[in-house]
């Protein structure tokens, strides 16, 4: 299928992942650590909120070194993964690790940065909250040779970033766009068939790629008018959600059901780009909406979503293996302290304004009710309990 090329962000050459499988799987962290109020809590004596590593011999320590490991907020189940898995597997290689969660706050994630810094870190891996936001104080990063590691989501304009780690945002885009076509037969049935779309924060570039690799596929039905947009919110910024939060999707979901749908005209698929908007559509739908249930497209195999797809309130999610992520992170920061070359899979793709910066894709995979056992529960990443 010919692909539309996008904006600014989405790079000339949309290339395909090389798909090669990331890492190994250590056990996930069941636990999540309690958020430590960031803006107080002195990285240099934080290491992470959960139970500190053992102390390390010194020699070890630095021989390891310390590893500054940034996320945006734990009100998303995935970031309390990511820095536990993050963590794990940091100290079980010999590093020290300082985990920080910053509430969706960018103030809060510059100064616990810069705390960072100060306190000796040598490597950086920062999940950002704005994209745009860090440049300053990643200025103070490079002058003092701190290397830093965007995980997840790319760290735009700043020229301190030496690495990306993350999953193919694109291809996360295009299997649900693929999923919406698919399910509806958009190739046969005449239709027109009622779809809105839902997508994330603007300051997170990944919600470009998604949305982006969904409307490549989709937006060919839109313009033959097999597909239709009733709220005629189709762009990027109309569909956009602050936060990714599940409140604001409910909100404008609840308004798009009753200037559109209200009347029974028919809802056949919303194309949601995560789980925590998709949540939102869900609880809207279930509170206002008569008709039958559409399809719910969805990304993260968050545990609420997981539930969902059982109970057949939403049709597909996209499973990230935030253990493999981690083990490619820790890959990179292994060998930039080691002064080699990190493992990178895709030197095309991702341009943060600066220039190319290499990164290494995992592998998105599409999860339904049909195979979520085995790719959830028999792999270990949840317990059969976790999803009752
Ligand atoms: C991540 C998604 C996540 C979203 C909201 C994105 O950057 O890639 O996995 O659902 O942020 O936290």
């Amino acid at each position: 299928m010919k692909r539309k090329i996008l904006s600014g962000l989405l790079a000339a050459s949309m290339t395909l992942s090389l798909l090669v499988g990331c890492g190994s799987s250590a056990p996930a962290t069941s636990e999540a650590p309690a958020e430590a109020p960031a803006a107080e809590a002195p990285a240099a004596e934080a290491p992470a909120a959960e139970a500190p590593a053992a102390e390390a011999p010194a020699a070890e320590a630095e021989a390891g070194g310390r590893v500054g490991v940034a996320m945006p907020t734990k009100d998303l189940q995935r970031w309390n993964q990511d820095g536990a898995n993050m963590q794990a597997q940091l100290e079980a290689a010999g590093y020290e690790v300082d985990l920080q969660y910053a509430s969706n706050d960018i103030p809060t994630q510059v100064s616990q940065i810069e705390n960072m810094i100060s306190s000796g870190a040598k490597v950086l891996v920062i999940a950002s909250i704005d994209g745009d936001s860090l440049g300053t104080v990643l200025e103070q990063a490079k002058e003092q040779g701190v290397a830093v590691i965007a995980y997840d989501r790319l760290i735009m304009n700043s020229d301190a970033v030496s690495y990306y780690a993350t999953f193919d945002n694109y291809m996360v885009g295009t299997k649900q766009g693929e999923y919406i076509r698919d399910q509806l037969d958009l190739d046969n049935a005449e239709g027109p068939f009622n779809i809105e779309l839902f997508t994330g924060d603007p300051g997170d570039n990944n919600a470009r790629f998604f949305f982006g690799g969904a409307m490549d596929v989709l937006n060919k039905y839109i313009d033959e008018g097999k597909l239709v947009v009733k709220s005629g919110q189709k762009d990027f910024d109309n569909v956009a959600t602050a936060n990714w939060s599940t409140e604001n999707a409910q909100a404008r979901m609840d308004a798009i059901i009753s200037a559109n749908y209200a009347d029974g005209t028919k809802l056949d698929a919303v194309m949601c780009s995560n789980d925590s908007t998709a949540l939102g559509v869900t609880n809207s739908l279930e509170a206002n909406y008569t008709g039958d249930w559409p399809i719910i497209t969805g990304q993260d195999c968050d545990i609420a979503n997981v539930k969902n797809m059982i109970a057949g309130k939403q049709s597909m999610s996209i499973f990230k293996d935030t253990r493999t992520l981690a083990a490619k992170t820790v890959e990179m920061v292994d060998a930039i302290m080691k002064g080699s070359e990190a493992p990178v899979n895709d030197t095309s793709t991702y341009d943060n304004g600066t220039g190319i910066i290499p990164s290494y894709l995992c592998e998105p995979v599409f999860a339904d009710v049909n195979n979520y056992k085995e790719l959830l529960i028999d792999s270990g990443y949840y317990t059969e309990a976790d999803l009752q």
